[in-house]
């Protein structure tokens, strides 16, 4: 089978290797599997239904939501010689009477369609009576509400698994959320498909955060080195956007400010001098970005911490498109985590508060990392590497390190034994024998590993569970308060069979006293 889909790779897209995880997704959904495949935009996601649909029998359904996307897709297929149409509100009635004959014949391979047609009673029921190959969902994020692009016609489609049982679905979005990703597995009635996450690794880009400290200072001396260079430093309010333009600007850099508060004409200039090189350093609000495709951008400084990883990897990455090296630098002190949780905990609507708060705690996790930032922001993702990256300021400049496997396993099977589910707190409170109440009803204190880690403070336990977090050995699951799982990782450590090395903390804490007297 690998041959054939090489095959056809070759013949019919003109192109000769696969891209990882293109092999495998099709090799699955050949098989019959749903699939989950989570790329950003230009991955190469299109392939992974594109092939599977040439290589099982029946119609292939393609649901998008953009007629001009669809027509797209369409146009290049049919150019590669593969039978495909699109049905949609833009066809003329003989157009749209040609499509459906050319589907009852079985004579095409791929049809692309709007959410709202495809759900429509007498669509279904016409497919219904064919045989389907697959149904492949684009832009998936657009069933949840969490998500940035909700569209309410999405939601019907969680009706697709009940409908067509036996047909696989392949569900593809390019959106870094992981709350908005369970969201849509959730919707969609897929609990069981197996999840891709790839390309989302940008190794042009270093890393580095630093504790902030004279920040005005710190960007200048950061500045100093590039001056020819173009770059983009963030900050969270207008004002503070003013005052940094300012003291740059009499620092001698030429700088502009970008704001919403700005009209759209001087927006726009600053923007097209961006663009055009002739401003050199943007100082912007998270306004700044959405459409700038500029690809010589070779650093982002985040003045302030943004307010989710999500939020900090899409600021970053607009960094180094050329594929050259670039710099991440994020200054971050705890004054900036007082304002934003203040800022969160305005909104009057719980649920949204919880969530946030949860984002928040994942980006001062990453922010604190004492493992390699690039496998922490995977991780976050869920893109586990098993390996460190060099080539940021972890990599570069590590932390000592220390045997931290007995801990590691410790914690491992305390979570396994409270079942994965409850959070970081929890668990070491069972850890350290607290004698909570909660901890009494739910006979915790009987368990195996209740006090077992009475040794190290409730603050050393919740760096070793951050940094488990981070590479990959913990789960937590942000849409339900942070409830730590385990990752198959963990397996190989509960049995002794791996070591486990983290970080020591940069400032002495006890922990390393203690482990150094072991
Ligand atoms: P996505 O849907 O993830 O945004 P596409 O499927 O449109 O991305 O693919 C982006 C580009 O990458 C397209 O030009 C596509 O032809 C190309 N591409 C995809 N897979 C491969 C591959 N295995 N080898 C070479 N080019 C590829
Ligand atoms: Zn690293």
């Amino acid at each position: 089978m690998t041959a054939t889909i090489h095959h056809t790779l070759a013949t019919v897209f003109g192109f000769h290797e696969f891209r990882a995880p293109q092999q495998e997704v099709i090799e699955r959904i050949v098989a019959g599997e749903d699939v989950f495949l989570v790329m950003p935009t230009g991955g190469g996601k299109s392939l992974c239904y594109q092939i599977p649909a040439l290589h099982r029998n029946g119609l292939a359904i393609v649901v998008s939501p953009l007629i001009s996307l669809m027509k797209d897709q369409v146009d290049s297929l049919v150019a590669n010689g593969v039978a495909a149409a699109c049905f949609n509100s833009s066809l003329s009635a003989d157009e749209a009477r040609r499509v459906s004959l050319q589907m009852e014949k079985g004579e095409l391979n791929l049809l692309y369609v709007a959410p709202e047609r495809l759900m429509q009673a007498d669509f279904l029921e016409r497919l219904a009576g064919m045989q389907l190959s697959l149904i492949a969902i684009d832009e998936a994020h657009c069933i949840s509400q969490w998500g940035h692009d909700f569209r309410p016609e999405y939601t019907q489609l969680g009706r697709l698994r009940g409908l067509f049982p036996r047909v696989p679905i392949v569900a593809m979005t390019a959106t870094a959320d992981p709350e908005t990703r369970k969201d849509i597995i959730r919707q969609l009635g897929l609990e069981q498909m197996t999840v891709y996450v790839a390309g989302f690794d940008r190794p042009n880009i270093t890393y580095t955060v630093l504790p902030k400290h004279k920040p005005f200072n710190q960007l200048e001396t950061f500045l100093a080195g590039r001056r020819d260079e173009a770059g983009i430093v963030y900050a969270l309010s207008r004002k503070r956007v003013e005052q940094i333009t300012e003291r740059l600007r009499s620092a001698g850099i030429v700088a502009g400010a970008y704001h919403a508060g700005l009209s759209d004409t001087e927006r726009k200039r600053v923007q097209d001098a961006f663009q055009r090189d002739d401003l050199r350093v943007v100082v912007a609000t998270v306004a700044f970005g959405m459409g700038i495709d500029k690809p010589n951008v070779r650093y982002v400084v985040h003045f302030d911490m943004p307010k989710s990883v999500e939020s900090y990897y899409q600021e970053t990455g607009r960094a180094g498109r050329d594929g050259l090296p670039s710099e991440a630098l994020m200054l971050f002190g705890m004054g900036d985590v007082m304002t934003a949780r203040a800022l969160i905990e305005n909104s009057n609507n719980a649920e949204r508060v919880r969530i946030e708060i949860q984002k928040l705690n994942a980006m001062v996790a990453y922010a604190e990392a004492l493992t390699c930032r690039r496998r922490a922001l995977l991780s976050y993702f869920g893109d586990q590497r098993d390996h460190d990256c060099d080539n940021c300021d972890i990599c570069t400049n590590p932390p000592r390190r220390f045997d931290a496997s007995e801990h590691a396993r410790k914690a491992l099977s305390c979570v396994y034994r409270v079942g994965e589910r409850f959070g970081a707190g929890y668990v070491i409170e069972v850890l350290r024998g607290s004698k909570s109440q909660r901890i009494i009803d739910l006979k915790h204190d009987r368990l195996s590993t209740y006090g077992i880690g009475a040794d190290l403070s409730a603050g050393e336990w919740e760096n070793i569970i951050r940094q488990l977090i981070h590479l990959g050995y913990l789960v937590p699951d942000y849409s339900r308060y942070g409830v730590l799982g385990l990752s198959p990782a963990a397996r190989p450590v509960l049995k002794g069979e791996t070591e486990v090395i983290l970080g020591l903390p940069r400032e002495p804490i006890k922990v390393a006293e203690r482990v150094q007297k072991q």
